[in-house]
């Protein structure tokens, strides 16, 4: 078939990769000069079924209101006039029982697991190189009472399938000696020996030369879609700034601007920005620096080491579409990121950047066929897309072949 996926991020590129692999002939539409420019360009780098516990959660919902009023918070919401933004809220708030968060909960962890196989496969047959690192990675407590009860949801993981090990400080320090430097304020960690990190704009844009010269997969960077064609029940091409492009099928991975496309053709798929912080910046003493990726849970801190760069992310901001930043936004980080790992970087190198985390309410990605036979949903992955990226791939290939899907779909398929 001829299968045009729309939005080169890490889930489109990703996506683009297995169809093309199953024989496809694919184009790629993305509307800036090249891919991962969006969401993908400066994630976390935390490949990590260990971050699967959903964001909607009865202490969300504290968070959530808390952050209405609060500006010291990992989470601030900003009231806007836009009625989508309490659309989404609302539902948002509906998923925020302990028993929707669990289910949710089993159900992203269930595509991260089948994801880290993906892009261990993928690795494999492409040689892909994204400075990987495959380590594992530690959540980790500052004082004995977070480390109580902010161990539950990992419990939780553990029980479900994901090995975990809770660890003291001096195990903790024993795993990760860069953070020895800090180990008298940390009072203990759950250890994911499973997770791993990694670039995601490397990984993005390596595999794009990769499906050209393999699969001669058709990318058009500078391209804004604009609309489909829709005839009978059937997309038949999508109207772009450089005109149309007609497909047998469609696969829609836009990231936080999806829902605004889909929503145009009277689809429900409430996909919201969540605005999010990151800085890179060279480690001047890599030695200084972690050795696998890591989660501040105090602070809401996640960083990985990716070659001799430290990335440092934060915040979920309700903002709109806004991905300005100034310095200030990264005040918190640069000084959490001091006190970790002192004297392993020089802050006036750092990169800022914002990006925009592609929400469900649920937290979990949206699969499969919505309202026309030939158009495919892959999206709405929120914090968990770099981690969720090649296993969604993955599972688009088989829905579009109709195969019977190698990872249980229960709980992924568009239902709108
Ligand atoms: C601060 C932060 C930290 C994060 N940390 C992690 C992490 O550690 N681990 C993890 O798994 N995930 C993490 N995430 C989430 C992850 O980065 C995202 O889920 C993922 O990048 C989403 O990928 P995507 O391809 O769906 O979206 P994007 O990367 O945004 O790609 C969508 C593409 O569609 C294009 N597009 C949109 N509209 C149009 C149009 N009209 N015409 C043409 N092109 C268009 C955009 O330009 C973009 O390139 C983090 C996110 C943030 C913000």
């Amino acid at each position: 078939m001829k299968i045009a996926v729309l939005g080169a991020g890490v889930v489109g590129i990703a996506a683009a990769w297995w169809l093309a692999r199953d024989g496809h002939e694919v184009t790629v539409l993305e509307r800036h000069p090249g891919p991962a420019q969006g969401t993908s360009y400066a994630n976390a780098g935390l490949v990590s079924p260990g971050d699967a516990t959903a964001w909607a959660s009865p202490d969300a919902l504290k968070t959530f209101f808390k952050g209405l009023y609060r500006r010291d918070l990992g989470i601030r919401v900003r009231l806007q006039a836009d009625p989508y933004f309490y659309a989404w809220t609302l539902r948002f708030l509906r998923e925020c029982t302990t028993e929707k968060m669990r289910a949710n909960t089993l159900v992203k962890l269930r595509m991260a697991l089948h994801s880290r196989t993906c892009i261990n496969l993928m690795e494999e047959e492409t040689g892909v190189a994204y400075d990987q690192r495959k380590r594992g990675i530690v959540y980790f407590f500052r004082s004995q009472h977070s480390l109580d009860t902010g161990t539950t949801n990992y419990r939780f993981l553990g029980e479900n399938g994901l090995p975990i090990e809770i660890v003291d400080r001096k195990r903790l320090v024993e795993l990760e000696p860069g953070l020895a430097g800090a180990a008298e304020k940390i009072a203990g960690a759950v250890y994911s020996p499973i997770d791993q990190t990694g670039d995601s704009r490397l990984f993005a844009t390596r595999l794009v030369a990769l499906a050209k010269e393999r699969f001669a997969v058709d990318f058009r960077f500078d391209t804004v879609i604009e609309g489909f064609d829709v005839e009978r029940g059937r997309v038949t091409a999508v109207r772009t700034s450089n005109g149309p492009v007609a497909a047998d099928a469609f696969v829609l991975s836009l990231g936080p601007e999806s829902g605004l496309l889909a929503r145009a053709y009277g689809i429900d798929l409430p996909v919201y920005p969540v605005k999010g912080y990151a800085l890179t910046v060279p480690l001047d003493d890599p030695a200084k620096g972690p050795t696998m990726g890591g989660a501040d849970e105090d602070r809401l801190i996640g960083y990985s080491r990716l070659g001799d760069r430290l990335r440092l992310t934060s915040t979920a901001e309700f903002t709109g579409f806004d991905r300005s930043h100034r310095p200030e936004n990264f005040r918190t980080m640069l000084a959490t990121g001091h006190d970790l790992f002192p004297g392993a970087f020089d802050e006036r190198r750092a990169e800022m950047w914002a990006g925009l985390r592609p929400m469900m309410p649920n937290s979990v990605p949206v699969f499969g066929k919505a309202r026309f036979e030939n158009l495919y949903l892959n999206t709405g992955h929120g914090h968990l897309g770099w981690t969720m990226a090649a296993g969604s791939g993955q599972f688009i290939s088989d829905l579009v072949a109709g195969r019977k899907p190698a990872v249980d779909p229960t709980g992924l398929l568009y239902e709108g």
